[in-house]
């Protein structure tokens, strides 16, 4: 494998940060580094409360318990996305109810919304996928007029703005992903934004077991005990003396990314002047991206495995995604669509991720170039 889909990286103080910890004797739970990695992120996203979890999964779990969804209720949500967007809601017994995408920048689209929405309705949760975001002011109308809850799923998102916010700092509720195939990473990681303080106090509570065990370290009670559901989300200090290290260079980080993404789109432009593949459309006004994903649309299922064969023969690993969720077997038992989804099906037969991680070198972005060029001259 010469040029793999991913590559984990450090990129400076981790292992340090990580003997510290270990000097220091706090090993769970909410210690020095995962106290500096929540400031972070509420000063430089505008998030009124974070909290580092185990995943991104973790933290769309904590958002579907704060909703207070009774079972069969509905939340809206893109099918064009991974599985957890979903599975955190299923979880409590609510209904996904899948809603189409845009065509150009692959995101829930918000025209469709307010026609997927019944009596049920709980919540809608917009993914900014690639890290280019939703249209969050039309989302937002639609939650206000029916009392809904804003969860956006940010996993891919860090950094990117949205009319001068940060993505996962605008609805109710945000979450994060720092696992490995993401921009700022800890192996596996997440964090749950809270922006609407009604949600604080008890999100703090489902993070610790169902405790007031937050309450008790800060003093504000005497003796902490059982209040409310909840379980064991918060990560061990060893993951937040990692993540700080990368959180202090995430806006580098990003703009490595950038410049790659912007190297594949300079070097596939012929190709997509000639029709024989689309590219990522420009993120739309008002909106910065922060260089998660580079992806091109091949013509046809067909062509798009003939394509990734012929990359990987090459040792070049390419990747495909998503399964579309309306018509994978749990989507099918558990969620409904609200309508056709044709642009999700179409996108997601003929999307192809390339090779993107912070080591990547100019040089293999053009060896990926030629081999996608080599493919289409056959
Ligand atoms: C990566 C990802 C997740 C899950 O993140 P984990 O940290 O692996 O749980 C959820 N939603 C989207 C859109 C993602 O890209």
């Amino acid at each position: 494998m010469r040029i793999p889909f991913n590559k984990p990286f450090t990129i400076a103080d981790e292992l340090a940060n990580i003997a510290a910890a270990v000097r220091a004797g706090h090993l769970a739970g909410d210690g020095p580094y995962t106290r500096r990695c929540h400031q972070w992120l509420e000063r430089n996203l505008g998030a009124r409360k974070a909290l580092l979890t185990h995943s991104c999964t973790a933290a769309l779990e904590m958002a579907a318990i704060l909703c207070d969804l009774a079972p069969g209720e509905e939340v809206i949500m893109p099918s064009f996305t991974f599985v957890s967007t979903a599975n955190a809601f299923v979880l409590r017994g609510a209904v996904p109810v899948f809603v189409d995408i845009r065509r150009d920048t692959l995101n829930l689209d918000e025209r469709l919304v307010e026609a997927a929405v019944t009596p049920r309705t709980r919540a809608i949760v917009p993914v900014h996928y690639a890290g280019v975001a939703c249209e969050m002011d039309a989302i937002a109308q639609i939650a206000g007029r029916y009392g809904l809850v804003v969860v956006e799923d940010a996993a891919q998102g860090i950094l990117a703005e949205y009319n001068g916010r940060k993505l996962g700092a605008i609805g109710h509720l945000g979450c994060l992903s720092f696992h490995e195939t993401k921009n700022v990473i800890s192996g596996e990681g997440g964090a749950l934004l809270v922006n609407d303080a009604r949600f604080v106090e008890r999100a703090e509570i489902i993070r610790e077991k169902g405790t007031n065990r937050a309450q008790f370290f800060r003093g504000a009670i005497d003796k902490y005990t059982w209040v409310d559901i909840g379980s064991s989300y918060l990560p061990s200090e060893l993951i937040g003396a990692f993540l700080w290290a990368q959180l202090e260079r995430a806006a580098e980080i990003n703009a490595k990314r950038l410049a790659l993404c912007a190297a594949y789109r300079a070097g596939l432009a012929g190709l997509a002047a000639r029709g024989r593949i689309a590219l990522p459309q420009l993120p739309p006004a008002g909106t910065t991206a922060n260089g998660h994903m580079f992806y091109i649309l091949a013509c046809d299922l067909a062509e798009r495995t003939a394509l990734i064969q012929h990359l990987k023969a090459r040792g070049i690993y390419a990747a495909f995604h998503y399964v579309p969720l309306h018509s994978s077997p749990a989507g099918r038992r558990h969620g409904r669509a609200a309508s056709a989804l044709a642009v999700t099906d179409d996108i997601s037969s003929r999307l192809v991720r390339l090779p993107l991680y912070w080591s990547l070198a100019e040089s293999e972005v053009s060896e990926v170039v030629d081999a996608v060029e080599a493919f289409y001259a056959r």
